[in-house]
């Protein structure tokens, strides 16, 4: 009975399971069914469905296609010169230059991209690969071992040699290239490893690079050499505007192989703005090499296994592994007329809002000092206005002289004050600042532009916050472009503010170049560093056209101690220095030149002949009257000849007081120290002295207007000339 129930129970359950079950499946199959009947009902539909068929592009309508694309890019072009336009011409320089510069690379990307159109058309891309065996043709006619496969090949047995296209190649040319490269290496008895590759960003063209050289005759390189010549094509005009666009889309129409031939290298490790590198086989010391990121730097490390070079600009974007190009040059610099007035950085490109800086040439920052042989003596002065240096330390054109002193005891300013005094006098300015703050650089120049001396004058500012690199570089680069003026007959002054920043940056750079370092851990070249740029300051012979460079640089010690390696360095490679002392300066004594210390060793020859005999006694007098006066503080009787002596010395020293920014000419200072040192001062009042100087100065301007030209103009100081000077003196006597 019990188990009659038990397999009725069963069977029920059994049945219901099936009935439930056999739904679910036939749900769960039902929905695949449909699906897939679906799926098929579509794909017959599409089948039915007419394919649309492509016909080739007419000839005609592939040129409306590009010239469409170069409206379009002019009008992107155009709209954003308005804007940079509309910003003003010189509002603050630093978004003005982000501008321009955002400006040149959208007109780039939208020109590139262009070009890449352009290729993309079958009529163009069929006639771009058509021109493959040309290309192969080029490049191995032009192949070579240069010294640093041959040096690889001594070490390794396999030399690498890839040979990248952008569309497949033909067998037939690669057995070509692997024909070639066997017989290259024939003679050196060394074997090569062939590599073909293929990459379609190319565009066209192939690249064949054997050990570091890259021999390159694709599309790509013909326009990264085109964005290379357009960073220096100006922006700021619709002309050159069009001008550029349609050069560039004739350059991309008219693309024919042009094999450009360069040497490629990786990076191993970069860190703090020095990066070491490998590859680059026979690059040369100083010469420039671009990364991957288009920063720049400079050799300064050539070791077996490894080269070493600072970079000038941002380092984050440059990768280990990345590679890195050689330029082919030394660093150089834009020179010629087109600086003056200008503000530039270490490499030459301008930083003052003026836009663009149309230069013609460059110059190599580190370039050979002239000869002996091609030297003139310094024979004419280089007037600074400033009396205690034009009469105690006379400066001659082609003269080295150090200013030196403690911080904040007028070095810079003497430097301004001679630069304003060069006004009228035929001489261009430099003045590079290394390592001092944007805004003392900015009022320097503000007080050229006021005194009209910009327009003579060039300024390379290195601030602070600039990398080590460049404030390395930057005085180099103010001497090429002094250079380039002398060696076209000009006169030049440069100044280095100051020599002593310069060397912190290099010792800077050699520490992290892991150089031995040696005397208050500078670097032992140093010293050659600073003679190879001071060397470089000369008056050229008649023959070599009598241009000149004086060099006033500058050098900062610490509580006055001369005799720190920097100092001593570089008072033994100049011809005299400015002492400056902040005693001194700090009793009132401006500018506080030390005569003790100060000399100049060459410019006295080239001083005015009246001047030379007027202030020939001063140096001992002032000596005497500072001995004097340091001895008097201690007593109060005085005899008559001491206290005559001490007179006439506070009068002299009161007499070559002078404020900032008033150079006075030659001839009315010569005037001044005659007057005082012959004693027509004697009776006035040491307080009166600047009134004394101020009438003298105005009496001669004024009345004696023929005697002061000269005085000027004399050969020497005669009887005659000392007997009107005498009269007019003493005329002038009466009247004060
Ligand atoms: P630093 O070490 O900071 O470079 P410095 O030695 O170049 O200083 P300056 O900046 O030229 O010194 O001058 C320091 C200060 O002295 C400035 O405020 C300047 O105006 C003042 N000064 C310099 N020369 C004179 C002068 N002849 N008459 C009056 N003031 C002067
Ligand atoms: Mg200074």
């Amino acid at each position: 009975m019990e188990i009659q129930y038990v397999i009725i129970n069963f069977i029920i359950l059994l049945t219901i399971l099936v009935l439930v079950g056999r739904k679910t499946v036939k749900r769960i199959f039902g929905d695949r069914l449909e699906k897939i009947n679906k799926e098929l009902d579509e794909a017959e539909e599409i089948e039915k469905m007419e394919m649309p068929v492509f016909e080739p592009y007419t000839e005609e309508i592939v040129d409306d296609i590009v010239n469409e694309d170069i409206v379009k890019a002019q009008e992107a072009v155009e709209e954003k010169i308005n804007s940079i336009k509309a910003f003003g011409e010189r509002e603050h320089s630093e978004i003005h230059r982000t501008m321009i510069e955002n400006a040149r690379k959208e007109l780039f990307s939208v020109m590139k991209e262009n070009v890449i159109n352009l290729f993309s058309y079958e009529k163009y891309a069929k006639e771009i690969k058509s021109l493959d065996g040309q290309v192969l043709d080029a490049i191995l006619s032009q192949i070579t071992l240069t010294s640093g496969d041959m040096a690889y090949l001594k070490h390794h047995d396999v030399l690498y040699v890839t040979l990248t296209s952008a569309f497949p190649l033909e067998k037939e040319l690669v057995d070509k290239v692997d024909e070639a490269t066997k017989k290259l290496l024939e003679t050196v008895d060394g074997k090569t490893s062939l590599w073909v590759l293929e990459d379609s960003s190319l565009i066209g063209g192939l690249k064949f690079r054997i050990g570091d050289t890259v021999y390159d005759g694709t599309v790509s390189e013909e326009l990264y050499q085109f964005e290379k010549s357009m960073n220096h094509a100006p922006i700021m005009d619709d002309d050159t505007v069009g001008r550029l666009i349609q050069e560039f889309t004739e350059k991309a129409e008219e693309f024919r192989p042009q094999i450009h031939k360069y040497q490629l290298g990786r990076v191993m490790t970069v860190s703090d703005g020095i990066c070491w590198m490998d590859g680059l086989a026979d690059i040369m010391y100083g010469e420039v090499v671009e990364f991957e990121c288009g920063e720049r730097g400079m050799v300064l490390d050539i070791q077996q296994n490894r080269i070493g070079c600072v970079i000038f600009g941002e380092f984050e974007h440059i990768e280990a592994g990345s590679r890195v190009r050689r330029v082919g040059r030394i660093a150089s610099v834009p020179v010629g007329e087109c600086l003056l007035g200008r503000v530039v950085d270490a490499l030459g490109n301008p930083i003052d809002a003026m836009g663009y800086l149309p230069y013609k040439e460059r110059r190599p920052i580190e370039f050979k000092a002239p000869a002996i042989l091609d030297r003139a003596p310094v024979n004419s002065p280089m007037h600074t206005g400033i009396k205690a240096i034009d009469a105690l330390v006379p400066i001659g054109k082609g003269q080295r002289e150090l200013i030196i002193g403690d911080r904040q005891t007028g070095k810079t300013a003497i430097a301004v004050d001679t630069i304003i005094n060069q006004k009228g006098k035929d001489t261009i300015c430099i003045y590079v600042a290394i390592g001092q703050k944007e805004t003392l650089v900015a009022e320097i120049r503000e007080k050229l532009e006021s005194k009209g001396a910009m327009e003579y004058t060039i300024i390379i500012a290195v601030p602070a916050s600039s990398s080590a690199a460049l404030q390395y570089i930057a005085p180099f680069s103010g001497s090429a472009m002094a250079e380039h003026f002398m060696y076209e007959g000009k006169d030049v002054l440069i100044v280095f503010d100051d020599l002593s920043k310069h060397a912190v940056a290099y010792r800077e750079l050699s520490l992290l170049l892991h150089r031995p370092s040696g005397r208050e851990a500078y670097p032992g070249d140093i010293f050659y560093l600073h003679s190879r740029l001071l060397e470089r300051a000369a008056h050229l012979s008649d023959d070599l056209g009598g241009g000149s460079i004086t060099a006033l640089p500058i050098i900062e010690t610490l509580a006055g101690d001369i005799s720190a390696y920097i100092p001593t360095n570089v008072i033994s490679i100049t011809d005299g220095q400015i002492f400056l002392d902040s005693e001194l300066f700090n009793e009132g004594q401006r500018p506080a030149i030390n005569v003790g210390l100060s000399v100049s060793r060459v410019g006295g020859a080239a001083q005015n002949p009246v001047m030379k005999k007027v202030s020939s006694s001063l140096r001992t007098r002032l000596a005497q009257y500072r001995e004097l006066a340091e001895f008097m503080q201690f007593g109060s009787d005085v005899d008559d000849a001491t206290k005559a002596t001490l007179d006439s010395g506070k009068r002299l020293t009161e007499a070559l007081k002078q404020g900032r920014f008033v150079p006075i000419p030659d001839e009315l200072q010569t005037i001044l120290i005659f007057a005082v040192s012959e004693g027509y001062a004697k009776s006035v009042d040491v307080q009166d002295m600047e009134r004394f100087e101020k009438e003298l100065y105005n009496f001669f301007k004024t009345e004696k207007e023929s005697l002061a030209v000269k005085v000027k103009n004399a050969r020497k100081l005669d009887e005659t000339l000392r007997d009107e000077l005498d009269r007019a003196l003493a005329e002038f006597l009466a009247r004060f």
